[in-house]
């Protein structure tokens, strides 16, 4: 029978998450992780372990169907690939830093300075965008100390908390890109593989509005309904329920983690009382 075949970060900051994607999807891994492959012991599928910087062209080539990796290594390599999901985690950015003690009177400071990065076509790319002249100096690792030795003016590195860049006396003055972890497929799919994909897009999309999204219980008045209904609308509407206690009902629903604090200020306000937030495992729309 026809097998899927996906790429994930063989370890590394998108490691754990992959792998806990695809469990929560349940899909358990046979013979665990450190090998190149491993099968899938419910859903026809091989997972192939390997670094971030080969998932795309492996997925480009056909070894591999679809892959997780960061949009930044996807942009950065190029490959026509089919952007099929966000996936929420490994959230960072592609940022121009320089040294915290220079003036940064706006994109016009680049203007003939030499900039390390490991992202070279992103940084042309954005030197390009913005009408810059520059001299891209490219080098794998350990970007953030360029400045630092006197080999660059600046640099296009991945920030997340900034953190890094502050302990090498850098400070962030534009972001390039915006990035995250993303299921990407390969264009010319063939059709048995593609509803394998769709299947299992089905299902991480489930998890993901999951973890979105929270079971919300409370007990409230009865004359109160009508206005805390409206605040909590639901997947389709509240369920109310009477307590054994004369004028009073339990409302279930469902409610998104952005929208959280502010419902549960407003709920509490119009009189609710007793409210539990419970987490939801698997979320069917
Ligand atoms: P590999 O050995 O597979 O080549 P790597 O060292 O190139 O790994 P990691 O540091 O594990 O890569 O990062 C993988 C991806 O995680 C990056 O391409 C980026 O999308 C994301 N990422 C990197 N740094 C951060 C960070 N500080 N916060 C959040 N996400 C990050
Ligand atoms: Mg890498």
């Amino acid at each position: 029978m026809e097998k899927l075949k996906i790429a994930i970060q063989k370890s590394g900051r998108l490691f754990d998450k992959s792998i806990e994607l695809l469990k929560d999807s349940g899909i358990r891994l046979q013979n665990g992780s450190g090998k190149l492959l491993s099968v899938a012991e419910d859903f026809p599928l091989d997972i192939l372990f390997l670094r971030d910087d080969d998932i795309p062209e492996y997925i480009s080539d056909g070894v591999a169907d679809a892959g997780i990796v960061g949009e930044n290594v996807v942009i950065e390599k190029g490959y026509n690939l089919n952007l099929m999901e966000r996936l929420g985690f490994a959230k960072c950015r592609l940022s121009i830093a320089i040294p915290k003690n220079n003036d940064y009177p706006g994109t016009d400071f680049l203007n003939g300075k030499k900039i390390a990065t490991s992202y070279p076509n992103i940084l042309r790319k954005y030197l390009e965008d913005k009408g810059i002249s520059a001299e891209v100096h490219e080098i794998s690792g350990s970007v953030e100390i360029a400045p630092g030795i006197g080999l660059a003016d600046a640099i296009l590195d991945i920030v997340s908390t900034g953190s890094t860049l502050v302990s090498n006396g850098l400070k962030e003055v534009d972001v390039a890109i915006y990035s995250e972890a993303v299921l990407v497929a390969n264009n010319n799919l063939e059709l048995r593989k593609k509803i394998l994909l769709e299947k299992l897009l089905f299902r991480f999309r489930a998890v993901q509005k999951s973890r979105n999204n929270k079971y919300i219980l409370l007990n409230a008045p009865n004359d109160r309904l009508p206005d805390i209904v409206k605040v909590i609308p639901g997947m389709k509407s509240p369920t109310i329920m009477p307590l054994a206690e004369n004028g009073w009902s339990s409302v279930h629903s469902v409610l998104s983690e952005n929208q959280f604090w502010d419902v549960i200020d407003q709920l509490k306000e119009l009189g609710a009382q007793g409210i539990l937030v419970i987490p939801i495992e698997k979320m069917i729309i």
